[in-house]
């Protein structure tokens, strides 16, 4: 409860801060506030998420549907091509199928054991080759396998792990200590993310790198991990072909783990604990590790979808809202049904993209700045059609006020709060505190910091290139059934229908919060493409720097 009554305050500083500056509503905005209505919205979400989009998996039939369907929705709302006279931003791609035949041999003093491709471990590579292998390397526990300068921290220090097997922990120590003190606590940094493990191990020269699975740090079960990661996986297309990354990434499952720690007579547990702690040093485990992995490799052209209201007397200036309109696709080896349909994720926030540009466009006063409707590719796939943009922007960053992110947005109804992932982050979340006092709401951080959903959705290619990035998450305090209630649903779902076939449109899902949520950032982007102001990062964000250097005037 602690963490309630700490965001009362912040409620009720911030309803302090906005009472003064309260103003009139405009006609016009009203107007186009009134315009959102849930039954658009699930007529939308029903094509998006049905059978014959097949789960809308990049450069598969499902993507030329859901293109056409796009770009037919905002043609009709007499939105501007987004990229020169088109629509379309070709984003190349990369995909590598590696054989789930692959085996993982782990050899020690205790023998030769053989691990199963799926439910014991998983493994991938990036590079974009043939058939990669690692042959009897050693294995090294290198705890959570961070490098973090600002915290004093090293996991590498004294150890040469260059062709080794790094075996290492998801999360970091501040979530495994809950220790305020330790990195942000409870709240997972950027070191926390799989990714960064990957990253941290390539920098440090290694062969592999396998992260232990557990399912609360991980913030998802292992289902999640063989879902995602069997099967084609994308990539954009690298100068290095990825060369630069290890040769084999992925996951040992828990049990996994355990046997192989046992088997080098280590206690997995007892070194779980000691890696949060300053004192941990690396881990030499007396033992090998062996895995060969054919692929096969397939280049393809996926697209971003880019639609533009252009703006008045400050049009060279951009505001952007995006959403990612891919999901996982079919899965024809699946037994029953077989499509991932992604109606929340994320039809939803696609659904709502175009609702945002339908109540935009119904303006009778276009806005000073200018408008991007952005639905981006493969974000399942690693963020990487946001990341493809913001490496490759259409309008200038310099010239890009801020990024508005719709990811898997609420389906269970009206909520007193409102929840920003990423809280404190940036001013931007002045903005959504005024829009939220308007509808009578309150503004909440994330209540499930260790899950790292800050580095999860697209906004996370934007804020790495310095445009203040805004991605709101239902809130929790449903209207009628209160918080226990909405936590409920999201654990339901997270087990159940997260990256599933089951994550399917129904009926019975309430979008009246969602509708409640598309007019919160309507009213945080119609305020900022009617100003002249630059929102700008807190002091204390990483982001911060690369934003301030990026708009300074060039001398
Ligand atoms: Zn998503």
């Amino acid at each position: 409860m602690q963490g309630k009554h700490a965001v009362r305050m912040i409620a009720a500083g911030v309803a302090l801060f906005t009472a003064a500056g309260c103003r009139p509503e405009d006609p016009q905005l009203s107007a186009a506030l009134e315009s959102f209505s849930a039954d658009q919205l699930a007529g939308a979400i029903q094509v998006l998420a049905s059978d014959s989009f097949e789960g809308r998996a990049p450069s598969s039939p499902g993507e030329e549907k859901t293109i056409a369907y796009l770009e037919g929705q905002f043609e009709e709302l007499g939105l501007a091509p987004g990229n020169g006279d088109s629509y379309l931003q070709e984003v190349p791609l990369v995909s590598i199928t590696a054989d789930p035949r692959a085996r993982l041999t782990i050899r020690g003093a205790g023998g030769s054991m053989r691990f199963a491709y799926g439910s014991e471990f998983m493994a991938w590579t990036k590079r974009v080759v043939d058939r990669v292998s690692v042959r009897d390397a050693e294995l090294v526990f290198v705890g959570y396998g961070i490098v973090a300068p600002e915290y004093g921290w090293n996991d590498y220090e004294g150890i040469d792990v260059r062709g080794k097997v790094v075996v290492l922990l998801v999360n970091d120590p501040g979530f495994a200590t809950q220790d305020t003190a330790l990195f942000t606590g409870n709240t997972m940094t950027y070191y926390g993310r799989w990714t960064y493990k990957y990253e941290e191990a390539a920098r440090q020269g290694a062969a592999a790198a396998l992260i232990v699975h557990e399912t609360d740090p991980a913030g998802y079960p292992w289902a999640v991990v063989e879902g995602s990661w069997k099967g084609e996986q994308f990539d954009l297309v690298r100068e290095d072909n990825n060369m630069s990354r290890v040769a084999v990434e992925g996951w040992l499952s828990l049990e996994t783990a355990r046997t192989v720690f046992t088997q080098a007579g280590l206690d997995y547990d007892v070194l779980k604990e000691r890696a949060a702690s300053r004192e941990f040093q690396a881990v030499p485990m007396s033992a090998t590790a062996s895995i060969t992995l054919r692929n096969a490799v397939r280049r393809s052209t996926s697209r971003n979808v880019l639609a533009v209201l252009p703006g008045g007397d400050r049009a060279d200036e951009y505001l952007v809202y995006m959403a990612h309109w891919d999901h996982f696709g079919r899965d024809p080896a699946m037994e029953g049904d077989q499509i991932y349909n992604g109606a929340r994720d994320n039809a939803t926030g696609v659904a709502g993209l175009i609702e945002l540009a339908r109540a935009f466009a119904s303006l009778e006063t276009p806005t000073r700045r200018s408008l991007l409707f952005l639905a981006v590719t493969a974000e399942e796939q690693g963020l990487l059609g946001s990341a493809y943009y913001a490496t490759n922007p259409v309008y200038p960053l310099p010239k890009t006020v801020a990024a508005i992110n719709l990811d898997a947005l609420n389906v269970w109804g009206r909520m007193g709060d409102v929840t920003v992932i990423g809280l404190g982050n940036s001013e931007l979340d002045d903005y959504l505190a005024d829009a939220a006092r308007a509808q009578g709401r309150w503004v909440r951080p994330d209540p499930e910091p260790e899950k790292g959903f800050y580095f999860r959705s697209d906004h996370f290619n934007f804020a790495k290139q310095g445009v203040p990035a805004l991605y709101v998450d239902e809130g929790i305090d449903h209207v009628e059934h209160g918080e226990a209630w909405t936590l409920a649903r999201r654990e339901e779902y997270t087990a159940e229908r997260y990256h599933k076939p089951a994550d399917e449109y129904d009926p019975s899902w309430d979008l009246t919060g969602l509708v409640d949520d598309l007019r919160l950032v309507f009213r945080v982007g119609y305020r900022l493409a009617s100003e002249s102001t630059f929102p700008n990062w807190s002091e204390r964000s990483p982001f911060k720097a690369t934003r301030d250097s990026m708009m300074a005037p060039a001398r």
